[in-house]
């Protein structure tokens, strides 16, 4: 899952950021709404954590020329600014949950997997398609009833990836785009080298390879 995040703090910037790493999201970090919204335009993210009080364009514009454009994202307010009048702006504007500074991180991270399971059209907290299972709070994977299978950081990004929709394809490109963030170097064959490990650990059939296309997790299965 790939998360930006626009903050012009650097302390709290750098401090969600790390957490965020830490719990497997690949997280790009921009200090202004001008920023925010260029990135916006021409990636692919499965979330925003936004902050309402930004140099230039403040957050409840950014949340405007974003909905106004039509763009879909999951977005959560975090901010400081914790009058009922912002928070009913930011809900009223589009933002799909509100967290106020100080915040515990680990109910960032709570909130962040409910809208995420919400706008996925889903109330299960765990991800499957029958077979694998998916737990993104705990990060466990489980073939069947079988025991709980440990996942690197990149190998829980990946499976997550192809659990969110099982049934479609994803190419090689796709998978990275939600792995691995700016700055984060790529190797050639990441991709493949992460698919070996999850088949050796999950079960070789698993993961199925749609030649020239990319792969995916079978539905119902
Ligand atoms: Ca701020």
């Amino acid at each position: 899952m790939r998360v930006l995040l626009v903050e012009d703090d650097v302390m709290i910037g750098e401090a969600i950021q790390g957490a965020l790493k830490d719990a497997s999201y690949a997280a790009d970090w921009v200090r202004n709404g001008a920023t925010a919204l260029a990135t916006l335009a021409g990636q692919h993210y499965d979330l925003v954590l936004l902050d309402l009080g930004l140099p230039g364009k403040d957050g409840l514009e950014v949340l405007g020329s974003l909905r106004a454009r039509d763009n879909p994202v999951p977005l959560l307010i975090i901010t400081a600014r914790d009058g009922l009048d912002d928070r009913l702006r930011g809900l009223d504007g589009g933002a799909d949950d509100y967290v106020p500074k100080p915040f515990e991180m680990a109910e960032l991270l709570a909130r962040m997997r409910a809208v995420l399971r919400r706008k996925g059209g889903s109330a299960a907290p765990v991800l499957g398609n029958g077979v694998i299972s998916l737990d993104p709070a705990t990060k466990e994977a489980r073939v069947k009833d079988g025991a709980p299978v440990l996942l690197s950081h990149r190998e829980f990004s990946l499976l997550q990836a192809l659990l969110v929709r099982p049934g479609a394809i994803l190419s090689r490109g796709e998978l990275e785009d939600r792995i691995y963030g700016w700055g984060e170097e790529v190797e050639s064959n990441a991709v493949e080298y992460l698919i070996h490990a999850l088949r050796r650990k999950l079960g070789s059939e698993t993961i199925k390879n749609v030649r020239g296309v990319g792969w995916m997790v079978s539905k119902n299965a």
